[in-house]
């Protein structure tokens, strides 16, 4: 009787993940990083908020901008880039 061996394969197999190293183990679920993203309200690119370099915070509110050329043009007049998205 030896059919132990091919359900086990089989489990190894089912979506999870176990790190060899931690022995930490993952689903699928988990496994898909969340990549969230803001509109640079100055040129409207999306930036990746968790690598951005160049953030600010106007009213309570944080932003997100692709250089430090947007966020200087924002940090200088913010209400103007606010209402432009607005309009849009
Ligand atoms: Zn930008």
């Amino acid at each position: 009787m030896q059919t132990i061996d091919l359900k086990k394969l089989g489990l190894q197999n089912s979506g999870n993940y176990c790190d060899p190293f931690t022995g930490e183990c993952y689903s699928d679920l988990v496994q898909e990083t969340q990549m969230t993203t803001k509109i640079d309200p100055v040129c409207k690119m999306e930036v990746e908020t968790e690598t951005a370099k160049y953030t600010s915070e106007y009213e309570g509110e944080k932003y997100y901008f692709c250089s430090a050329g947007c966020q200087r043009e924002f940090d200088e007049n913010p209400a103007q880039f606010l209402q432009a998205s607005a309009h849009d």
